[in-house]
């Protein structure tokens, strides 16, 4: 089905979203162009058409919403609210996402490529799910008391206590391939707490952002308490991370770019998290069913054309299956449809960009050249939209650049192993550390295995799962801090301690 064909399928607010066709930025509770006036074209992805153009923002926008969102920090409504507000704002602006989540989905879709169906389920339904599960640690957020025994003062008798704080402005920046979903990991935990946002999308993907600003102000924040400033890393990211009126960065994004925030921050002392790239392994016991053991790393891998930063994308197999487990894998890549996301049929979307698709291919290039043997797969898909074939390559050394370095596309490289001390160094061999699966029912091999993968998630069984209560991060180069979970919290906390004489 063509992309234009199904146009008529789409919600109303999503039509009437589109037709708007140039898209200002919330700063201070306004929508606003950028200062210089300066436009970026949003591109889709499966048909290379520009389907909106979004506000470039400079550096002038960035002082305008940090100090939008440090007023609003410091005084007015928010600065004043209970934390049962919070909550209830919070649990509001889950409901409205709900109540537009086909929406949400159609220009996520629209925008990043992926198909709408698995947005609304996964990308609306996990953000949905993460603010309401945020919204109940509003009210959760607690000191200690503390019985003190002053050493030199013995005599002396004293109360103690700590209290939890909000850490002030945040700067949120996230990377294209959940635009909403990162997004939201940023604000549950920042709103939750008190604190207040300056987002920056990133420039492949502002769109959901902006009606998710919209939501936020239909769900009834007081102006300044999140501001979306659209722009490229460059105008709009770097200024926004070296900024002073900044407490806390939360990025989401590549390593390289992780590194030189993670130096800006230091600059001002500003806290930080960094949710950054993955290389994960699958590993393929020998007692598992190759069946089993193939769709597992297909989903591993090919969910969101690759484009996820745990993907499944180095599979090691016991020697004993390996030839059966990589001829199934690359049967049901070659049985996956192509299409664009708003196809129900499709199952592989397009890339982000053309130059996300230019990079995965040139990876596949470098795997050929340094001797990897492509089973199926290895290049583009289609003339027009930035599709590549989900590719199996095989034949690849431990050492070889496809093994070790972020490719976030379609690829699984894959290769046989001996035994559970050379997979477990095999898997551990890259800079990165974010996720790892394990395929058995030896439960004895699985438990000995899980301590020695050196990941921020293990999954037995399964790939790719999150849920809101689990937190997830990274070892190594994949980062640090977690989001989800209670400990995404202390991220944007401050604790203090009261020490009184009495
Ligand atoms: P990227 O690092 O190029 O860009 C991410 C964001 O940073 C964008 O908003 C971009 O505009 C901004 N940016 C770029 N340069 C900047 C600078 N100098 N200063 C400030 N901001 C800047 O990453 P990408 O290509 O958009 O995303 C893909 C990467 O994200 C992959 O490495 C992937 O693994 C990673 N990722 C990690 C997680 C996680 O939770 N660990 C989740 C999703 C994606």
């Amino acid at each position: 089905m063509q992309l234009n064909d199904l146009k008529d399928q789409l919600t109303t607010k999503t039509r009437d979203f589109l037709a708007r066709g140039k898209h200002r930025m919330l700063i201070g509770g306004q929508w606003v162009e950028a200062a210089g006036g300066q436009t970026l074209a949003v591109i889709n992805p499966a048909s290379e058409a520009v389907i909106a153009t979004v506000a470039a923002g400079q550096p002038a926008d960035v002082d305008a919403a940090v100090a939008a969102a440090r007023k609003a920090f410091e005084s007015g409504p928010w600065s004043r609210m209970k934390p049962a507000e919070r909550e209830r704002l919070l649990l509001r602006l889950a409901d409205l996402m709900e109540q537009n989540a086909r929406t949400l989905a159609e220009i996520e879709s629209l925008d990043n490529g992926k198909s709408a169906a698995i947005a609304q389920a996964v990308d609306v339904g996990l953000s949905v799910s993460y603010l309401r599960y945020m919204a109940g640690w509003a009210t959760k957020i607690e000191g200690s008391t503390v019985d003190v025994s002053v050493p030199f003062m013995p005599n002396a008798e004293f109360v103690n206590y700590t209290r939890r704080e909000p850490v002030g402005v945040v700067a949120a920046i996230v990377a294209w391939n959940f635009p909403l979903l990162l997004a939201c990991w940023k604000l549950g935990p920042a709103l939750a707490t008190g604190c207040t946002v300056v987002l920056k999308p990133a420039e492949q993907t502002p769109l959901s952002a902006l009606f998710l600003g919209e939501l936020i102000q239909e769900a009834g924040y007081p102006a300044g308490v999140v501001n979306v400033v659209t722009g490229d890393g460059i105008a709009a990211g770097a200024p926004l991370t070296r900024h002073p009126g900044v407490n806390k960065i939360t990025f989401t994004g590549s390593t390289e770019v992780g590194k030189l925030i993670g130096k800006a921050a230091m600059d001002n002392m500003a806290r930080v998290t960094l949710e950054l790239g993955g290389k994960s392994p699958v590993i393929v016991l020998e007692d598992c069913d190759p069946a089993v053991a193939a769709a597992g790393a297909a989903q591993a891998i090919y969910f969101n054309q690759g484009q996820v930063c745990c993907a499944g994308s180095r599979l090691y197999v016991h020697k004993k299956n390996f030839d059966r487990v990589v001829a199934d894998l690359a049967d049901q890549a070659r049985a996956l449809k192509i299409g664009h996301g708003l196809d129900p049929l499709a199952q592989m979307g397009p890339l982000v960009s053309q130059e996300q698709m230019e990079r995965v291919c040139s990876y596949i290039d470098i795997g050929r050249q340094q001797g990897g043997e492509v089973v199926t797969g290895g290049g583009r898909a289609t003339d027009i939209g930035y599709f590549v074939q989900p590719t199996v390559m095989t034949r690849v050394d431990q050492k070889a650049r496809v093994v070790q370095e972020e490719i976030f596309g379609p690829v699984v490289v894959a290769m046989p192993y001996d035994d559970l001390d050379q997979v477990a160094a095999w898997a551990n061999d890259t800079p990165y550390g974010l996720g790892a699966s394990i395929w058995s029912n030896d439960l004895s091999k699985v438990h000995r295995l899980i301590p020695k993968i050196k990941a921020g998630t293990v999954w037995v069984n399964c790939h790719n799962l999150l849920d809101p209560a689990m937190p997830f991060g990274g070892y190594k180069q994949s980062g640090f801090g977690k989001e989800m979970g209670r400990a995404a919290l202390d991220g944007y906390l401050e604790q203090k301690s009261v020490f009184m004489a009495v």
